[in-house]
């Protein structure tokens, strides 16, 4: 459904009009999503996920490399000034309270995008609103409210319809329950899977939440400085991640045992500047298994021996690493209200929290 061929994306630094300093925010990354699938992109703050979300979006052009969309090579802006090519995609933002216009009800916030792509004359209009408001069990009534008069998780289901409302095929939610609280991050998580399944929707899920990711998603990226440095189907990834970094993440992430107490090994080092990126592997400085060819020969993405559907971008890729912390799949306390992605879901309670 989308494909990133060797993606680059600078942004200026500064620097002085003899020497400018570039930021690298996508080195050469390539990537496949496959339709209908449940993609999520992992990694630390400022690694290249909402760039390469923005990008996807037809937001931000690339600066070099390739973007397609469904078999087809997009030129640069055309998402953005070609009509059906935005109504093939969009885009949930992070912060539900800046998302929606204040100034619009949510009727019209529903509207908008309607006639914007053409849905139809206003009975089809109004039909689809009310479809809409189904689908995020909002009660009619509530259409002619303002966004302020709802809660965060309310108003990111608000911009879920809107997103939804004229049937894109390809969903790219930039954590979009990063801000919210976890009693209701669960009710946001399970209406996307929902709407997945309903609508065959495409989607691509950017989070540093490796403990969610886990639970929801078909395949996994894991990004590091720029480019895809594990990949693979979820299960595999996380059962038995071949990336050092892959390795740290789910060491890094929080549990706790019978005792109350909190596990987890916290991640070393820091990330090195985006404006001096590392030759060879990029992630030797903070790597302990790290040797003298990581820092002569960059490692390729290649396949980890034992499978197909998995790929590690290191040299040690088919030696398989015991983790330091959990050895069970990472778990929050408090998250088990979590679907998993899987058609056994049960009833949502969305309708409690409008209520
Ligand atoms: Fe560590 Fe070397 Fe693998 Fe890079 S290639 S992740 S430095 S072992």
């Amino acid at each position: 459904m989308l494909e990133l061929k060797g993606a680059v994306k600078r942004y200026s630094g500064g620097g002085s009009i003899f020497k400018k300093r570039w930021l690298t925010a996508l080195d050469h990354l390539s990537l496949t999503v496959r339709r209908g699938e449940f993609f999520s992109l992992v990694g630390e703050s400022g690694c290249g996920k909402s760039t390469l979300a923005r990008i996807v979006a037809g937001l931000e052009n690339l600066d070099d490399g390739e973007l397609h969309f469904d078999g087809r090579r997009v030129p640069d802006i055309s998402i953005f000034k070609d009509r059906q090519m935005r109504r093939r995609v969009q885009m949930i933002f992070q912060d539900p309270y800046s998302s929606l216009n204040p100034r619009m009800r949510v009727g019209d916030i529903l509207r908008e995008p309607l006639r914007s792509f053409g849905w139809g004359d206003a009975p089809a209009i109004e039909k689809r609103v009310v479809e809409l408001a189904e689908i995020i069990r909002f009660p009619l009534s509530t259409l002619e409210r303002y966004p302020h008069q709802f809660s965060g998780g309310q108003r990111q289901r608000i911009a879920i319809a809107r997103a939804i409302a004229a049937t894109p095929e390809v969903l790219i939610c930039d954590e979009p329950v990063s801000a919210l609280d976890v009693s209701i991050k669960g009710q946001i998580i399970n209406l996307l899977i929902d709407i997945q399944e309903q609508l065959g929707v495409t989607i691509l899920f950017i989070s540093h939440d490796l403990s969610l990711v886990s639970k929801i998603s078909d395949r996994v990226g894991v990004m590091y400085l720029g480019r895809i440095v594990e990949i693979g189907d979820a299960a595999s990834v996380f059962s038995d991640p071949r990336h050092p970094y892959t390795r740290v993440l789910l060491d890094a992430i929080p549990t706790v045992n019978r005792d109350g107490r909190r596990q987890g090994a916290p991640l070393a080092g820091e990330v090195p500047s985006p404006f001096a990126i590392p030759t060879a592997c990029r992630f030797r400085d903070r790597c302990s298994l790290a040797f003298d060819k990581c820092a002569i020969e960059e490692p390729g993405l290649d396949a980890v021996a034992s499978t197909r559907a998995h790929y590690a971008a290191c040299h040690l890729r088919d030696r398989a690493q015991p983790r330091k912390a959990a050895a069970d799949p990472p778990r929050i306390p408090g998250v088990e209200i979590f679907y998993t992605n899987t058609s056994e879901h049960q009833p949502s309670n969305l309708a409690k929290e409008t209520a």
